[in-house]
């Protein structure tokens, strides 16, 4: 595969080969930022994360002469709670990219001072270095900063619930609604918040160039892990990989308090689209939050368990379960304090002024691929799993 040469972007001007910090790269967004950052562009990465499985085909790559990113992909294996190593790669990047974070909505009532040290202590050194040292910052937020819809607090059958005024989400308008403190959910959508506004703060007052990104839902291969296969067995990861777990399992699917909450999915695919056309483009994308998501792929949970099981079925050649799913309350499933968002529908207008970017994938396409991803790549390893006799 070459790497393109000549490109130009959205304005017209070359696009000169840069140097990105990558901090998360490892991780599920991460994995496919670095796989098309060295498939189509000259750029080089310095990816930095504790763990580096979900990008070892490219590592393995680049260190093979003559290979397309042969010495442009450098791993550093750091946690940046504590290494004196991050302010030096940051230095000798033109840009940084920050997606490390507990992200699992497990983790946000169970483990709240890890998610809080993680999602706003944490990122405090990468924004000071990256406004002392004059360079721009990419910062990887998320749409449960808006909380819950202003139409969640009207009656059930109120008109107004279906007025777009009450529930879509603009970067600009929409105020943030989180529960009350004891509902732990929160803490992640409080710490992301709060280093949101510093990173504004900055721009404001000491001149860093930033750009804010706020994910609906991405989905595709590689998100998360299957418990009990590759992570913990009793750990509990994202949607996409509870509901891949129990179908490869043959289980019915688990949906939390009657699996109601609505979410726009998108492709993984298509959001990294976005994310290229910022990191190319930052005449039109510093100094400003932009949603990332697809409003055309909105389903209540029950839905997606719905599909998910239906494409499945497909890819698999496996029959559908009789009873599909079952109700767990949320606090059988993740614990004491768990709260939800209800609705989560992104405005487009500004990405789509910035950086003319819209979504393109279905959600049944996006699952038909992600579900043959998931099938071809643990259905064998699940099947030895459930095969072993149990120690008596
Ligand atoms: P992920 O968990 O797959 O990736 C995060 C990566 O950061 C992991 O590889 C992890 O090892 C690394 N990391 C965490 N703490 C670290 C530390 N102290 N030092 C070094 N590395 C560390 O999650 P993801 O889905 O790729 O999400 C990336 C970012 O996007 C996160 O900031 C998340 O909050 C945000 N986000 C994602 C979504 C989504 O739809 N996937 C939605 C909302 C927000
Ligand atoms: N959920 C569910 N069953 C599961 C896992 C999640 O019903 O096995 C629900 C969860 O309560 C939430 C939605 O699915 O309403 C999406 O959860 P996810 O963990 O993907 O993250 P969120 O979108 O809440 O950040």
């Amino acid at each position: 595969m070459a790497v393109a040469s000549g490109r130009s972007d959205l304005d017209g001007n070359p696009i000169k080969a840069m140097t990105i910090c990558m901090i998360g790269a490892g991780g599920f967004i991460g994995s496919h930022l670095c796989e098309k950052l060295m498939s189509e562009t000259p750029h080089t990465v310095l990816a930095l994360d504790v763990y580096n499985d979900k990008i070892r085909h490219l590592l393995d790559d680049a260190g093979t002469a003559g290979h397309p990113w042969a010495g442009r992909i450098h791993f550093h294996r750091i946690n940046i709670k504590h290494d004196s190593r991050l302010e030096g790669l940051i230095k000798m990047s033109d840009l940084t990219i920050n997606l490390a974070a507990i992200c699992t909505p497990a983790d946000y009532n169970t483990r709240p001072l890890d998610t809080i040290y993680s999602n706003f202590i944490d990122a405090l050194p990468v924004v000071k270095y990256c406004s002392e040292n004059g360079k721009r910052l990419i910062h990887f937020s998320t749409c449960e900063i808006y909380g819950k819809t202003i139409g969640s607090f009207l009656p059930k059958d109120h008109p107004l619930r279906q007025d777009p005024e009450f529930y879509v989400l603009k970067e600009d308008v929409s105020p943030c609604i989180f529960g009350p403190i004891e509902k732990q959910r929160w803490s992640y959508a409080c710490a992301k918040q709060l280093i949101e506004r510093l990173i504004y703060a900055e721009g404001a007052e000491n001149g860093l160039e930033f750009t804010i990104v706020r994910p609906f839902n991405w989905i595709g291969p590689r998100m998360d892990f299957i418990p009990g296969i590759d992570g913990p067995s009793e750990g509990v990861p994202r949607v996409l990989a509870c509901f891949s777990n129990n179908l490869l399992r043959g289980e019915p699917l688990k949906l939390v308090d009657g699996g109601q909450s609505q979410r726009t999915f998108v492709y993984i695919k298509d959001a990294i689209e976005a994310v290229l056309l910022m990191i190319e483009n930052p005449a039109r994308a510093n100094g400003h939050i932009f949603n990332v998501g697809n409003p055309n792929n909105e389903v209540t949970v029950k839905q997606l368990a719905e599909m998910m099981s239906e494409v499945y079925s497909k890819v698999s050649g496996e029959r559908a379960r009789e009873v599909p799913t079952v109700d767990v309350s949320s606090k059988e499933f993740y614990g004491e304090g768990y709260d939800d968002s209800d609705k989560r529908i992104p405005d487009m207008t500004i990405i789509n002024r910035q950086l003319g970017w819209n979504p393109k994938t279905s959600l049944w396409d996006l699952l038909e691929s992600t579900l043959t991803y998931q099938h071809r790549t643990y259905a064998e390893a699940i099947k030895k799993v459930v095969a072993k006799p149990t120690a008596s």
